[in-house]
């Protein structure tokens, strides 16, 4: 590693004729750049270091950096560095890593900084005991007693790390005495919490699944690519069913098999459960998982165990980006079509893209993977960017689901009811033959809007543009985009007419509440993100359903991901016209990639499936390419709507989005702004307009759309048109580059 720390000596007639050295030190706080402190004699700093500084008559933390701002403060007024923690070096691919976003998404290298030090690592953990699960018994010994108590103990340990005794007592609900009989009977195992390894290893050996030819060949790709230890990007395209995953576990084995960590990026973790089981399956462990939620002590000993390079597998959601891997082999980037990988606040970045960079710069292989990858990811497939392979069939010979649309102008539903006559015969004939069948309607609640009869006025947000959805379940109306609610009122509020708020459209319990009437012998499971939160209630959720204790699904996005359930043969969509309204550049891409994944859930085992899209539309393209399985076509047509005026990802976007807390104040800085707009060869500036959500948690908002040529570097014009104006206080100006949400 190159040392950069220089030494500078301090100038003649100084009375200390001492050396000192200066060392930039990077703080996880909006400052552009690392400030520079003395290191005192006797410390050795390399970059890197994690150390205590002073600031502002406070420690903080920070890491030591390769260069500074090169702004020359005087040494004699340098502060020096406090302390250097017991703590891993940041790797410098990570700090690179740092360095490269900040300058892409023009957030300070001090706030990509906190992303990657969001855990307090620093205090080493302290030894103290807990339990685990115990090995498996001896089949020939009776099983020991079940009860409700040992059965959650044994599910708060299901992750396969040991727990301290306290809080599994109290995570579980149980008393030392229950652990103690426990561990006497053999079911859990008392062990040294600093002493046990914080991951097993997962063995690469293990034997995986026979392949089939297709899956074989690119197994054995995506090996090579790992096998060739430098960077490479390849597309794992397949239908859905057709063993993407099977197939990438193979790289992931490659890489434990040459002792390099392996990174597993998925859009939401609430899906891992599944996830989590055909990892084990494969392996044998369990791997590291990385997401927010995670309790601070499971979260410090992830990071040092990947730092220390003892998690040598890590799944997690995309903040797992930043962690401070030793020997990072392979990132996989899991739905790498899902928009749920863009970042929108705070440092705004898409975590696909940085994934791509990561393993650059980490000198590791890259797999996105997906069955309907994104436009771009396909454009840079095509043109050799990317290495592309595709599995074109779905494992073990099950068939692709059929699809049909109904025209729900022809087949309207009943008044006030959102199931069409064919959609409830066919919901009727699939349970008929005790298979299981799932509905589909992106939207929470119960209504997405209410209306008072008397007066015709609508129940809105007074944060935010946007109307208050009902939750009829905990009497609630709430607004999706900043989170107020309030009770449904008995009247209305302008007329103040009684029992005339109506609900306008549906939203999934709506569907519920339906499916309860049409079907009352069908054992229902709504599946919602605000219903079922975490992993754990996702888990339970799929194992119901796998082990057939439910007859009918109806879910939002989330029952659409990944999931694996051989029963369900029917998936009926009931509004599939729901994403096209926004009119995005992506509206269309993104509605077919739902749909399509959605429809992917029904038929993956021996019998076939079938879908049913509901639609007022059916001629649309995205129900046509739907219709016909032409999602190639359907993508070529995209493309050609897009190139021409130079639409990503034939040229690039970056948004200025303006808030204030007045529009007047809104108004003026975008409308300075817009006076110091870039311009020239192949630059347009579209704005500033009022954004769609003109109103967000009470804040003013208007927007710029900065379009440019693919060759141009937006970076540089967007830093010389923001030095340009002077933003008053109270004004922010949010930079997103390569939007994805234009709200
Ligand atoms: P995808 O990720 O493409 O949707 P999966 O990897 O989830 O596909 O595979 C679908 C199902 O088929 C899973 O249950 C998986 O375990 C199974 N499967 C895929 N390939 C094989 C194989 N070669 N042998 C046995 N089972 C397989
Ligand atoms: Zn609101």
């Amino acid at each position: 590693m190159q040392d950069l720390l220089h030494d500078v000596s301090i100038p003649a007639g100084s009375r200390r004729q001492k050396r000192l050295r200066r060392a930039p030190v990077l703080l996880p706080y909006p400052f552009p750049a690392p400030f520079d402190y003395a290191a005192p004699e006797g410390m050795a700093l390399e970059p890197g270091d994690i150390v205590l500084v002073p600031l502002n008559r406070r420690q903080e933390v920070g890491v030591v950096w390769d260069e500074g701002a090169g702004d020359e403060v005087p040494e004699r007024k340098l502060k020096p560095v406090s302390a250097v923690l017991d703590a891993p070096r940041m790797p410098a691919d990570l700090r690179r890593f740092v360095d490269w976003m900040a300058a892409y998404t023009l957030a300070s290298q001090g706030e990509v900084l906190a992303m990657a030090l969001r855990v307090n690592a620093l205090a080493a953990p302290r030894p103290a005991m807990g339990y685990r699960l115990g090995a498996p018994t001896d089949a020939t010994h009776a099983a020991p007693r079940m009860t409700p108590q040992r059965q959650r103990v044994l599910e708060s340990l299901a992750d396969g790390l040991a727990r301290p005794v306290g809080e599994l007592a109290r995570v579980a609900g149980v008393s030392g005495a229950v652990l103690r009989a426990m561990a006497e009977a053999g079911m859990i195992e008392a062990v040294p919490l600093a002493a046990s390894p914080a991951f097993a290893l997962p063995d690469p050996a293990y034997p995986g699944p026979v392949l089939s030819p297709a899956q074989a060949e690119a197994a054995a790709s995506l090996r090579q690519a790992v096998s060739d230890r430098r960077f490479s990007a390849t597309l794992l395209e397949g239908v859905t069913g057709s063993g993407k995953t099977e197939v990438y576990l193979e790289a992931v084995a490659a890489c434990l098999a040459q002792e390099r960590q392996a990174l597993v990026l998925l859009p939401e973790i609430a899906l891992s459960a599944q996830w989590l089981a055909r990892f084990e399956a494969r392996f044998g462990v369990a791997p590291a998982v990385w997401h927010s939620d995670l309790a601070s002590r499971v979260r410090r000993r992830t990071w040092r165990a990947v730092a220390e390079g003892q998690a040598p597998v890590v799944v997690g959601a995309r903040s797992a980006l930043f962690l401070p891997f030793t020997e990072l082999g392979l990132v996989v980037v899991d739905e790498e079509h899902e928009t749920a990988f863009k970042q929108e606040e705070g440092v705004i970045y898409h975590a696909r893209d940085m994934a791509v960079v990561r393993a650059r710069l980490a000198e590791a292989a890259v797999v996105l993977v997906s069955a309907t990858p994104s436009l771009e990811t396909l454009t840079n497939a095509h043109a050799g960017r990317y290495r592309h392979l595709v599995l074109p069939q779905r494992h073990g010979g099950a068939e692709l689901p059929r699809i049909g649309l109904i025209d729900l102008r022809a087949h309207p539903p009943p008044r006030g009811r959102f199931i069409s006559p064919p959609l409830e015969e066919a919901v009727r004939e699939t349970l008929g033959r005790g298979e299981q069948a799932m509905l589909f309607l992106n939207r929470r609640g119960y209504a997405p809007l209410t209306l008072c009869r008397a007066c015709g006025h609508r129940m809105q947000c007074t944060q935010c543009t946007a109307w208050l959805v009902e939750h009829r379940t905990r009497g609630t109306l709430q607004c999706h985009h900043c989170g107020n609610q309030e009770p449904i009122p008995a009247a209305c509020p302008v007329c103040g007419a009684a029992h005339s708020l109506t609900p306008i459209g549906p939203g999934v319990e709506r569907i519920v509440e339906e499916c309860t009437a049409l079907f009352p012998a069908a054992r229902l499971l709504a599946m919602a993100s605000d219903t079922m939160q975490g992993p754990n209630a996702a888990a339970a959720a799929a194992h119901a359903v796998a082990e057939r204790m439910v007859d009918l699904i109806i879910g939002t996005q989330i029952v659409a991901k990944g999931w694996h359930f051989p029963h369900l043969t029917l998936v009926g969509v009931v509004d599939a016209d729901l994403g096209l309204a926004g009119g995005d550049l992506r509206a269309s891409e993104r509605t077919m990639q739902l749909l399509h994944q959605v429809a992917g859930r029904a038929g993956r085992a021996e019998h076939p499936g079938r879908v049913l899209l509901q639609s007022f539309a059916p001629e649309h393209p995205v129900m046509q390419a739907l219709l016909a399985g032409d999602i190639e076509g359907f993508m070529v047509q995209e493309a050609a709507a897009r190139a021409p005026g130079h639409w990503p990802p034939y040229g690039r976007l970056a948004a200025l989005i303006v808030s204030a807390e007045t529009a007047q104040a809104a108004d003026e800085a975008a409308r300075d702004l817009g006076r110091a707009a870039p311009h020239g060869e192949g630059i347009t500036v579209l704005g500033p307009a009022p954004a769609p959500l003109a109103l967000l948690r009470g804040r003013h908002r208007r927007r710029l759309l900065l379009k440019t040529r693919r060759d141009v570097a937006v970076q540089g014009l967007l830093r010389a048109w923001l030095a340009k104006v002077a933003v008053p206080r109270g004004v922010r100006v949010d930079v997103d580059v390569d939007p994805v949400s234009f709200l």
